[in-house]
Protein backbone atom coordinates (compact mmCIF):
# COMPACT_ATOMS: atom_id res chain seq x y z
CA UNK A 1 0.00 0.00 0.00
CA UNK A 2 1.32 3.22 -0.90
CA UNK A 3 0.38 6.01 1.59
CA UNK A 4 -1.53 9.48 0.19
CA UNK A 5 0.86 12.15 0.75
CA UNK A 6 -0.72 15.08 -1.81
CA UNK A 7 1.63 17.80 -1.79
CA UNK A 8 3.67 17.12 1.29
CA UNK A 9 4.40 14.03 3.31
CA UNK A 10 1.41 14.05 6.17
CA UNK A 11 3.00 12.07 9.00
CA UNK A 12 -0.81 10.57 10.14
CA UNK A 13 -0.84 9.49 6.46
CA UNK A 14 2.18 7.68 5.89
CA UNK A 15 2.95 3.66 6.17
CA UNK A 16 5.36 2.97 9.07
CA UNK A 17 7.05 -0.12 9.45
CA UNK A 18 6.77 -2.30 12.89
CA UNK A 19 8.08 -5.75 14.05
CA UNK A 20 7.85 -7.31 10.75
CA UNK A 21 5.62 -5.37 7.95
CA UNK A 22 4.32 -1.37 7.29
CA UNK A 23 1.37 -0.42 8.89
CA UNK A 24 -0.41 2.33 8.99
CA UNK A 25 1.01 5.57 10.91
CA UNK A 26 -1.83 5.20 13.78
CA UNK A 27 -1.35 1.66 13.80
CA UNK A 28 1.85 1.74 14.88
CA UNK A 29 1.88 1.79 18.78
CA UNK A 30 3.65 0.09 21.46
CA UNK A 31 1.97 -1.14 24.65
CA UNK A 32 1.81 0.83 28.18
CA UNK A 33 3.50 -2.09 30.22
CA UNK A 34 6.24 -2.46 27.48
CA UNK A 35 10.24 -2.06 27.95
CA UNK A 36 10.49 1.08 26.00
CA UNK A 37 7.67 3.03 28.02
CA UNK A 38 8.35 1.81 31.48
CA UNK A 39 12.21 2.24 30.92
CA UNK A 40 13.22 4.15 27.71
CA UNK A 41 14.48 0.92 26.69
CA UNK A 42 15.42 1.56 23.22
CA UNK A 43 18.16 2.81 21.01
CA UNK A 44 17.70 4.86 17.43
CA UNK A 45 19.47 6.60 14.80
CA UNK A 46 17.74 9.43 12.76
CA UNK A 47 18.68 9.29 9.46
CA UNK A 48 18.59 12.26 6.93
CA UNK A 49 17.03 11.82 3.09
CA UNK A 50 18.06 15.15 0.98
CA UNK A 51 15.17 15.75 -2.61
CA UNK A 52 17.28 15.65 -5.22
CA UNK A 53 14.56 18.09 -7.37
CA UNK A 54 16.68 17.41 -10.60
CA UNK A 55 16.45 13.56 -10.84
CA UNK A 56 12.90 13.24 -8.45
CA UNK A 57 14.55 11.33 -6.14
CA UNK A 58 15.83 11.26 -2.43
CA UNK A 59 19.28 10.80 -0.88
CA UNK A 60 19.73 9.14 1.84
CA UNK A 61 23.33 10.04 3.69
CA UNK A 62 25.40 7.44 4.93
CA UNK A 63 23.12 4.84 5.37
CA UNK A 64 26.19 2.30 6.14
CA UNK A 65 27.08 4.37 8.97
CA UNK A 66 24.19 4.44 10.65
CA UNK A 67 23.69 1.03 10.77
CA UNK A 68 27.05 0.55 11.82
CA UNK A 69 25.96 3.05 15.38
CA UNK A 70 22.63 1.50 15.41
CA UNK A 71 24.84 -2.11 15.82
CA UNK A 72 27.12 -0.71 18.34
CA UNK A 73 24.17 0.74 20.36
CA UNK A 74 22.82 -2.22 20.58
CA UNK A 75 26.15 -4.06 21.26
CA UNK A 76 26.57 -1.60 24.35
CA UNK A 77 23.10 -2.11 25.39
CA UNK A 78 23.38 -5.58 25.21
CA UNK A 79 20.25 -6.45 22.44
CA UNK A 80 21.57 -9.42 20.55
CA UNK A 81 18.39 -10.68 19.36
CA UNK A 82 18.55 -7.26 16.99
CA UNK A 83 22.29 -7.61 16.60
CA UNK A 84 21.12 -11.85 15.35
CA UNK A 85 18.24 -11.06 13.35
CA UNK A 86 19.22 -7.82 11.59
CA UNK A 87 22.36 -7.32 9.08
CA UNK A 88 22.84 -4.11 6.38
CA UNK A 89 21.01 -5.81 3.88
CA UNK A 90 17.97 -6.55 5.62
CA UNK A 91 18.04 -2.80 7.04
CA UNK A 92 18.82 -0.92 3.65
CA UNK A 93 15.97 -2.82 2.28
CA UNK A 94 13.80 -1.95 4.60
CA UNK A 95 14.56 1.50 4.52
CA UNK A 96 13.65 1.25 0.72
CA UNK A 97 10.52 -0.64 1.60
CA UNK A 98 9.44 2.18 3.73
CA UNK A 99 10.45 4.92 1.02
CA UNK A 100 8.87 3.47 -1.49
CA UNK A 101 5.36 3.13 0.29
CA UNK A 102 6.02 7.02 1.54
CA UNK A 103 6.72 8.77 -1.87
CA UNK A 104 8.17 12.23 -1.32
CA UNK A 105 9.55 15.00 -2.93
CA UNK A 106 11.19 17.26 0.00
CA UNK A 107 13.71 16.57 2.16
CA UNK A 108 12.86 13.96 5.20
CA UNK A 109 14.05 12.35 8.01
CA UNK A 110 13.94 8.25 8.67
CA UNK A 111 13.81 7.45 12.23
CA UNK A 112 14.73 3.95 13.25
CA UNK A 113 13.68 2.43 16.36
CA UNK A 114 14.90 -1.48 18.21
CA UNK A 115 13.37 -1.94 21.33
CA UNK A 116 13.10 -4.32 23.59
CA UNK A 117 9.66 -5.79 23.28
CA UNK A 118 8.36 -7.36 25.99
CA UNK A 119 5.68 -6.61 28.75
CA UNK A 120 6.81 -6.16 32.57
CA UNK A 121 9.78 -7.52 31.47
CA UNK A 122 11.63 -5.23 34.26
CA UNK A 123 14.86 -3.41 33.47
CA UNK A 124 16.71 -6.80 32.52
CA UNK A 125 17.80 -6.95 28.36
CA UNK A 126 19.61 -10.05 27.52
CA UNK A 127 17.67 -12.83 26.05
CA UNK A 128 14.67 -10.49 25.22
CA UNK A 129 12.86 -10.26 22.35
CA UNK A 130 14.09 -7.09 20.27
CA UNK A 131 11.88 -5.15 17.27
CA UNK A 132 12.42 -2.83 14.89
CA UNK A 133 10.21 0.18 13.68
CA UNK A 134 10.79 2.97 11.15
CA UNK A 135 8.73 6.10 10.26
CA UNK A 136 9.74 8.39 7.44
CA UNK A 137 8.81 12.39 8.35
CA UNK A 138 9.24 15.62 6.70
CA UNK A 139 12.23 17.80 7.83
CA UNK A 140 12.38 20.40 9.89
CA UNK A 141 15.60 22.48 10.99
CA UNK A 142 16.30 21.31 14.56
CA UNK A 143 17.36 25.32 15.18
CA UNK A 144 17.16 28.41 13.49
CA UNK A 145 19.87 28.12 10.26
CA UNK A 146 20.67 31.65 10.57
CA UNK A 147 22.45 30.90 14.18
CA UNK A 148 21.62 29.78 17.68
CA UNK A 149 21.77 31.55 21.26
CA UNK A 150 23.11 28.60 23.46
CA UNK A 151 23.98 28.49 27.09
CA UNK A 152 26.22 26.52 29.38
CA UNK A 153 23.51 23.94 30.73
CA UNK A 154 23.71 23.46 34.74
CA UNK A 155 23.15 19.68 33.64
CA UNK A 156 25.92 17.32 33.65
CA UNK A 157 26.59 15.06 30.43
CA UNK A 158 25.53 11.86 31.57
CA UNK A 159 29.28 9.93 32.10
CA UNK A 160 30.04 6.80 29.98
CA UNK A 161 30.04 5.26 33.43
CA UNK A 162 26.21 5.90 34.33
CA UNK A 163 24.67 6.08 30.73
CA UNK A 164 26.94 5.95 27.73
CA UNK A 165 26.63 8.98 25.44
CA UNK A 166 28.21 6.98 22.57
CA UNK A 167 24.96 4.83 22.38
CA UNK A 168 21.79 6.50 21.45
CA UNK A 169 19.83 4.93 23.85
CA UNK A 170 15.90 6.57 24.06
CA UNK A 171 16.21 6.44 27.79
CA UNK A 172 19.13 8.64 27.93
CA UNK A 173 17.73 11.62 26.14
CA UNK A 174 15.99 12.67 29.39
CA UNK A 175 19.64 13.61 29.96
CA UNK A 176 18.93 16.32 26.85
CA UNK A 177 15.19 17.22 27.65
CA UNK A 178 16.39 18.70 30.88
CA UNK A 179 19.09 20.56 29.36
CA UNK A 180 17.19 21.68 26.70
CA UNK A 181 13.98 23.11 28.85
CA UNK A 182 16.06 24.86 31.50
CA UNK A 183 17.76 26.40 27.79
CA UNK A 184 14.27 27.21 26.44
CA UNK A 185 12.94 28.48 29.83
CA UNK A 186 16.29 30.99 30.24
CA UNK A 187 15.44 32.15 26.78
CA UNK A 188 18.13 30.34 25.03
CA UNK A 189 17.84 28.30 22.06
CA UNK A 190 19.44 25.50 23.45
CA UNK A 191 22.18 24.20 25.64
CA UNK A 192 26.04 23.23 25.62
CA UNK A 193 26.73 20.16 28.32
CA UNK A 194 29.92 19.67 29.96
CA UNK A 195 30.86 16.36 31.39
CA UNK A 196 31.70 15.94 35.19
CA UNK A 197 35.51 17.12 34.91
CA UNK A 198 34.09 20.29 33.09
CA UNK A 199 35.16 19.16 29.52
CA UNK A 200 32.76 19.97 26.98
CA UNK A 201 30.61 17.24 25.44
CA UNK A 202 27.99 18.46 22.61
CA UNK A 203 24.86 20.37 22.29
CA UNK A 204 21.45 18.67 23.87
CA UNK A 205 21.06 17.14 20.11
CA UNK A 206 24.24 17.99 17.92
CA UNK A 207 27.76 17.61 18.35
CA UNK A 208 29.80 20.73 18.10
CA UNK A 209 32.85 22.58 16.88
CA UNK A 210 35.37 25.17 17.33
CA UNK A 211 37.61 27.05 15.12
CA UNK A 212 40.78 29.21 16.43
CA UNK A 213 42.91 30.84 13.86
CA UNK A 214 41.89 28.63 10.86
CA UNK A 215 41.89 25.13 12.49
CA UNK A 216 39.43 23.24 13.79
CA UNK A 217 38.73 21.76 17.14
CA UNK A 218 36.00 19.35 18.26
CA UNK A 219 35.84 17.30 21.57
CA UNK A 220 37.26 13.94 21.37
CA UNK A 221 35.37 10.70 21.27
CA UNK A 222 36.35 10.22 25.03
CA UNK A 223 34.42 13.44 25.82
CA UNK A 224 30.97 12.03 26.70
CA UNK A 225 29.25 12.90 23.61
CA UNK A 226 27.11 10.50 20.86
CA UNK A 227 29.73 9.68 17.64
CA UNK A 228 27.52 11.58 15.36
CA UNK A 229 27.34 10.94 11.32
CA UNK A 230 27.90 14.17 10.42
CA UNK A 231 31.08 15.18 12.88
CA UNK A 232 32.49 12.67 11.20
CA UNK A 233 31.72 13.52 8.13
CA UNK A 234 32.28 17.46 8.87
CA UNK A 235 35.87 15.99 9.89
CA UNK A 236 36.37 14.40 6.82
CA UNK A 237 35.48 17.19 4.51
CA UNK A 238 37.33 19.65 6.71
CA UNK A 239 40.73 17.08 5.96
CA UNK A 240 39.81 17.47 2.37
CA UNK A 241 39.31 21.39 1.92
CA UNK A 242 42.52 21.42 3.82
CA UNK A 243 41.33 23.31 7.05
CA UNK A 244 43.42 21.59 9.97
CA UNK A 245 41.13 19.68 12.08
CA UNK A 246 41.91 18.15 16.03
CA UNK A 247 39.70 16.28 18.10
CA UNK A 248 40.74 17.14 21.60
CA UNK A 249 39.06 17.38 25.25
CA UNK A 250 37.82 21.22 25.83
CA UNK A 251 36.77 23.70 28.45
CA UNK A 252 34.05 26.12 28.96
CA UNK A 253 36.42 29.17 28.49
CA UNK A 254 37.26 28.03 25.62
CA UNK A 255 33.64 28.49 24.36
CA UNK A 256 34.17 32.26 24.93
CA UNK A 257 37.26 32.49 22.85
CA UNK A 258 36.32 31.06 20.09
CA UNK A 259 36.56 33.03 16.84
CA UNK A 260 33.58 30.51 15.56
CA UNK A 261 31.65 28.22 16.65
CA UNK A 262 28.69 25.48 14.84
CA UNK A 263 26.74 22.26 16.07
CA UNK A 264 26.51 19.69 13.26
CA UNK A 265 23.97 16.67 13.73
CA UNK A 266 21.65 15.28 10.79
CA UNK A 267 18.64 17.67 12.03
CA UNK A 268 21.20 20.50 12.91
CA UNK A 269 23.05 19.95 9.72
CA UNK A 270 25.09 22.84 10.30
CA UNK A 271 23.95 25.50 12.73
CA UNK A 272 25.93 28.25 13.78
CA UNK A 273 26.83 29.55 17.31
CA UNK A 274 26.46 33.40 17.84
CA UNK A 275 26.80 33.87 21.21
CA UNK A 276 27.45 31.53 24.34
CA UNK A 277 26.17 32.35 27.63
CA UNK A 278 25.20 36.05 25.93
CA UNK A 279 28.90 36.48 24.77
CA UNK A 280 29.02 36.73 21.04
CA UNK A 281 30.93 34.29 19.34
CA UNK A 282 34.08 36.32 17.34
CA UNK A 283 31.72 39.42 15.74
CA UNK A 284 28.13 37.53 16.53
CA UNK A 285 27.67 36.50 13.20
CA UNK A 286 28.07 32.67 10.69
CA UNK A 287 32.24 33.06 10.62
CA UNK A 288 33.45 31.92 7.07
CA UNK A 289 35.14 28.30 8.17
CA UNK A 290 31.18 27.59 9.46
CA UNK A 291 30.18 28.97 5.98
CA UNK A 292 32.59 27.07 3.77
CA UNK A 293 31.84 23.77 5.40
CA UNK A 294 28.36 24.60 5.67
CA UNK A 295 27.96 24.86 1.81
CA UNK A 296 30.30 22.11 0.94
CA UNK A 297 28.02 19.44 2.89
CA UNK A 298 24.84 20.88 1.55
CA UNK A 299 26.59 20.40 -2.15
CA UNK A 300 27.69 16.98 -0.64
CA UNK A 301 24.57 15.58 0.98
CA UNK A 302 22.55 16.83 -2.63
CA UNK A 303 24.72 15.12 -4.21
CA UNK A 304 26.61 17.99 -5.92
CA UNK A 305 30.11 16.75 -5.23
CA UNK A 306 31.37 13.43 -6.74
CA UNK A 307 33.94 12.87 -4.70
CA UNK A 308 32.01 12.17 -2.10
CA UNK A 309 28.99 10.43 -4.06
CA UNK A 310 29.83 7.11 -2.01
CA UNK A 311 27.98 9.00 1.21
CA UNK A 312 24.72 8.57 -0.57
CA UNK A 313 21.93 5.85 -1.33
CA UNK A 314 19.77 7.14 -4.42
CA UNK A 315 15.87 5.69 -3.56
CA UNK A 316 14.60 4.98 -6.05
CA UNK A 317 17.69 3.15 -6.55
CA UNK A 318 20.17 3.05 -9.84
CA UNK A 319 20.05 -1.09 -8.99
CA UNK A 320 18.72 -3.25 -11.76
CA UNK A 321 15.09 -3.20 -11.89
CA UNK A 322 15.26 -6.77 -11.24
CA UNK A 323 16.88 -6.22 -8.06
CA UNK A 324 14.36 -4.22 -6.54
CA UNK A 325 11.47 -4.66 -4.32
CA UNK A 326 8.26 -5.61 -5.76
N1 LIG B 1 24.64 14.40 19.68
C1 LIG B 1 23.41 14.12 20.11
C2 LIG B 1 23.13 14.06 21.57
C3 LIG B 1 22.39 13.88 19.16
O1 LIG B 1 21.15 13.58 19.57
C4 LIG B 1 22.68 13.98 17.79
C5 LIG B 1 21.60 13.77 16.76
N2 LIG B 1 21.46 12.42 16.43
C6 LIG B 1 23.99 14.27 17.39
C7 LIG B 1 24.94 14.47 18.37
C8 LIG B 1 24.38 14.33 15.94
O2 LIG B 1 24.48 13.03 15.39
P1 LIG B 1 24.24 12.75 13.86
O3 LIG B 1 25.18 13.61 13.08
O4 LIG B 1 24.56 11.31 13.69
O5 LIG B 1 22.83 13.08 13.54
Amino acid sequence: MVAKTGSGLKLEATQAFMRDKLVDFPDAQVHIASSPVMYGLAIYTVLMARYDEKQKRLLVFRMPEHWTRLQQSAQIMDFQDFLTAWDYSRFETTIEQLLQANPAEQDVLIRVTVFVDELLAGTRMRGLRNSLCMFVYPYTPLLNPEGAHLCVSSWQRTADAAIPARAKVNGSYVNSSLMKNEALINGYDDAISLDERGHVCESSAANIFMVREGRLMTPDNASSLLEGITRRSVIEVAEKLGIPVEARSTDRSELYVADEIFLCGSTARLTPVLSVDRRPVGNGEAGPVTAQLRSAMDAITLGHNNDFSNWITPHPSLRPASTKLQ
